[in-house]
Order: C-alpha cells, then sequence, then structure tokens
C-alpha cells in the first residue's frame, strides 16, 4: 500500500508538524491496521503522548476505530485500532456531460447510497439539484453530516481547485459556476473540486491496481464524450499554470477526424478517439441511412457480440487512441499509461490495436510504458471521493 513521501507532504505544503504528524499517523494506521498505539509509537519514534493524542483526535472525527483487545506482549493487552470501516466517510459528485451521480462512500470506495441527477441548461438550477442529493445521500446513511468528512467534484472542464469554481464546462457552456461554495453553504461540509481527469488520476493513487498506484509517474487517458488526461509526477497531481495542464485532447494526431472535437476543431486527439469518434466511426460502416440513432454503448455491445462493424469501429478508435498515448510515452517517459473510461470493458478488441500502435512508434532501447486498462468501473465518481480522500491523507494533494 502507498505510504505518504513526509519530505515531500512538508515541502508540498505549509502545514504545522502537528498536522504532518497527523498525517503520519493516520496513513500508518491505514498501511498497517490493525495496531496498537504503542506499536505505532515505537515503530514512528513519535512521543506516546503526542500518538495518544493525535489517536483520539482521529477517533473523534470517525477517522479510526478501536476493535478490542490484540495480542499481549507481557502486559496489560492493547487495544487495537483500524480505519473506520462502515458508514459513509465521504461524499461524491460526478458531473459528465450526459448526467451527474451522487454518491456516498465507505474509507475503502463502497458506495453506500446513490442519487442520479439528469442534466439541466441553467446553471442555478443545476446546483439546487445538486445541493438537495448531496444532502439526501448525506442524511439517509447513518451518522449524517457528523461522519461525512467533505464532498469531492469532478467536473468536465476547467476548474480552478484554489478557489473551487468552474472556470469554463465546454459542454454545458457554464463559466465560474461556484458549486464548491453553495455546497458548502447548504450542508456545512467542506467541498472540494477538481477535473474528471485530475480527478480520475487521483481515484488510481487511491483505489487503483498496485502497478499503477505505486507508480511514481504515470498518466490516465479517459475516454469519454471527450478525451481527458491526468497526468501523475511524483506522485502528485501535476496540473500546471492556473490548473490548465493535461489537455492532450487536443493536440493534434491527423486531419479531419470522424467528428469535431468539443474545442471546435476536427484535427484533435478528440476528435479520432473519443466515444463520439467511435460512434461516428460505426455509423459509417453500417450505412448513416437506417436513421437508427447509435449510443456508445450500443457499439461497445455489439463489438463484443461479434458484430463485424463495431470491431471495426473500436479498432479503429484504438489505433487513434495508441497515437495520443504514443505521443505522451514520447514526450513523458511514463512507468505507466492507465486508460480509462467505458472503453475499456471491451479491452480484448482494443488492447492489440493500441499495443500495436504504440510499439511501432516508440523509439528502439527507450523504455516502454505499461499500458493497463483502468480497475475502476467509475473513475470519475471514485475521482471525486478520492479528492475527500486525499485531503483528510495528505496524499497528492492539499
Ligand atoms: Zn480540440
Amino acid at each position: 500500500m502507498r505510504r505518504i513521501d513526509l519530505t515531500k507532504a512538508q515541502a508540498a505544503r505549509s502545514s504545522t508538524i502537528r498536522d504532518i504528524n497527523r498525517q503520519f499517523v493516520l496513513n500508518y494506521i491505514r498501511d498497517r491496521e490493525p495496531i496498537s498505539r504503542a506499536q505505532i509509537a515505537r515503530n514512528t519514534e513519535l512521543q506516546r503522548s503526542t500518538v495518544s493524542t493525535i489517536v483520539e483526535e482521529l477517533k473523534a472525527e470517525g477517522l479510526i476505530e478501536e476493535i478490542g483487545a490484540g495480542a499481549s506482549t507481557g502486559g496489560r493487552r492493547p487495544t487495537m485500532i483500524r480505519l473506520r470501516a462502515a458508514g459513509a466517510m465521504a461524499v461524491g459528485v460526478d458531473v459528465t456531460p450526459t448526467h451527474t451521480t451522487v454518491a456516498s462512500c465507505d474509507l475503502k470506495g463502497r458506495v453506500l447510497a446513490s442519487e442520479r441527477v439528469e442534466n439541466v441548461a441553467r446553471p442555478e438550477e443545476m446546483t439546487a439539484r445538486v445541493v438537495e442529493c448531496v444532502s439526501k445521500v448525506v442524511a439517509r446513511d447513518g451518522g449524517g453530516a457528523a461522519a461525512v468528512a467533505g464532498v469531492g467534484i469532478s467536473l468536465p472542464g476547467l476548474v480552478d481547485p484554489a478557489t473551487g469554481r468552474a472556470v469554463f464546462i465546454p459542454f454545458f457552456r457554464w463559466r465560474d459556476w461556484a458549486i464548491a461554495e453553495e455546497i458548502e453553504r447548504a450542508t456545512g461540509l467542506k467541498a472540494s473540486v477538481d477535473n474528471d481527469a485530475n480527478a480520475a488520476a487521483l481515484a488510481e493513487l487511491w483505489f487503483g491496481r498496485p502497478e499503477v498506484s505505486e507508480s511514481r509517474d504515470f498518466i490516465i487517458a479517459l475516454v469519454a464524450e471527450g478525451i481527458g488526461t491526468g497526468i501523475v509526477f511524483d506522485g502528485q497531481i501535476y496540473r500546471g499554470e492556473r490548473g490548465a495542464a493535461g489537455e492532450f485532447g487536443h493536440m493534434i494526431v491527423g486531419q479531419n477526424g470522424p467528428v469535431a472535437c468539443s474545442c471546435g476543431n476536427s484535427d484533435c486527439w478528440e476528435a479520432f478517439a473519443s466515444e463520439k469518434a467511435a460512434v461516428a466511426r460505426y455509423v459509417k460502416n453500417v450505412g448513416a441511412a437506417s436513421g437508427e440513432s447509435v449510443s456508445f454503448d450500443d457499439v461497445m455491445e455489439r463489438a463484443l457480440g461479434g458484430e463485424h462493424a463495431a470491431i471495426e469501429a473500436l479498432t479503429e478508435t484504438a489505433h487513434y487512441l495508441g497515437i495520443g498515448i504514443s505521443n505522451l510515452i514520447v514526450g513523458l517517459s511514463p512507468e505507466a499509461v492507465v486508460v480509462g473510461g467505458r472503453i475499456t470493458r471491451a479491452w480484448p478488441i482494443v488492447a492489440p490495436s493500441l499495443e500495436e500502435t504504440i510499439q511501432r512508434s516508440i523509439r528502439r532501447g527507450l523504455p516502454s510504458a505499461r499500458i493497463v486498462a483502468s480497475t475502476l468501473s467509475e473513475p470519475t465518481l471514485m475521482g471525486a471521493v478520492s479528492l475527500v480522500l486525499a485531503r483528510k491523507f495528505g496524499l497528492a494533494e492539499d
């Protein structure tokens, strides 16, 4: 399991020693649970009284719990501590171009209560719907707001994590949407935002398979309506100036893709390798005359069912996905590239075309990154939840 890098934590934020010790103890419990106060003190070389104070604080915040006595090492049997296993710990709000999900999760990322919100055109109305659902899921799972450490929000657009505002969401054409502020005001819970790709990268750090979560440098390519990329350097999300890094969806990979990109151009990676592009290829393959409306799920289902036109549409899309990933590998040399999104459900169809394209373009002698499918079925929802966990545990985030 991942351990926090204390030198980095200290450098990355202007915390007090007390905050750092607190995060250190919390991570230590997460790594070694169940564990006693005495063991923590002995192994971390923190004062026994410091450990006891921190443990009491974490218990009061509902992050850890006592689970009875462990084996004696001579004296009284020590009380063992672990992360709190049951009950809602965080609320995730996952806004996507098609719909929005609000869910409460426990510390292991298990969904306890979930609400689906239909998107609406007016941001004020959307805010009201989301706030209502947050209150609903918090109330539904015992403990209420007191047990919940915060709300994380994943958005399909440019966000400013410092102010908690969505700067611009292209799909809705909303500017300066103050969703975090509104949730905080209505529920009293601390809310944080990030864009969907960064949130998904954080979810990989927190809940992903060990070969990804233990990598120092990796990239996630999130395939959805568009293509988002999240970059993790040295165990931290790389954001760039004003959070604008990772817009690789707009790098040029060809000419006249099958659909227009959300920016209006049709030469972007997104125009060639997004879900929309796969659907457009399929419609072209079967002949547009049918007039039938086809969704990405339909294409996936038909491809998995063996329909040639659908397999071809996915294979060609994977080829272009591979071109973009090759460019990222050549430029950034990550240890791993994670592909996230619904397309991973057809991994046996997608992977060969992806791998072939990437292998062809990687220069000989250069290290090659592992290409893996995300194991998370809802990476952006898990990402929203991870925003809360990251803040509590001081992992890769402020
Ligand atoms: Zn574009």
